[in-house]
């Protein structure tokens, strides 16, 4: 289930037993990426998704 969210990096399900999931969703320009998978969200993680998005982030044209 996908739920309405709110601009910002997300992670849930790191400290349970089921398969992680990190989004991070950017308010500027609305881009949305979601990894899924222990190694995957690791690995998302690692890259500073905010910092890395930031550098190639193209708001929207008004
Ligand atoms: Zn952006």
């Amino acid at each position: 289930m996908i739920g309405p969210f709110t601009a910002g990096l997300h992670i849930r399900g790191l400290d349970r037993d089921d398969t992680p999931i990190a989004d991070y969703l950017c308010g500027t320009c609305g881009a949305h990426k979601q990894v899924t998978g222990r190694t995957d969200v690791a690995e998302f993680l690692a890259t500073n998704p905010p910092a890395d998005h930031a550098k190639r982030c193209k708001p929207r044209a008004a």
